[in-house]
């Protein structure tokens, strides 16, 4: 089932262009408490220059993980792990 469903994700990432959906990180609101990083199933999240990022490249907004993004699930801070709209996103 697992393996099933990531093939599935693989598949969608590929017709969307590969892995261009993303969340961000609003740096200004980040109080780099870390809870994020260990989260992310796609070890999407780094430390970077005092606050955390989120590599674009890795986050597929943990579809194919959990039903809701991880990050923003126990980021402290309400609206800091937000959707990066200068991406495409999915569409089903
Ligand atoms: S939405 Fe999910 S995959 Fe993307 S950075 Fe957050 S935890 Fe990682
Ligand atoms: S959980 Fe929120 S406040 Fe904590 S490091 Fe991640 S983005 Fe920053």
């Amino acid at each position: 089932m697992f393996v099933a469903h990531i093939g599935g994700v693989e598949s969608r990432l590929h017709f969307c262009g590969g892995g261009i959906m993303t969340y961000k990180i609003i740096s200004s609101q980040c109080t780099a408490c870390s809870a994020c990083e260990p989260e992310c199933p796609n070890v999407a999240i780094y430390e970077k220059d005092g606050t955390f990022v989120i590599n674009p490249k890795k986050c597929t907004e943990c579809i194919g993980y959990f039903d809701d993004p991880q990050c923003v699930a126990v980021c402290p801070v309400d609206n800091t792990c937000v959707v990066d709209h200068s991406y495409p996103r999915y569409q089903a």
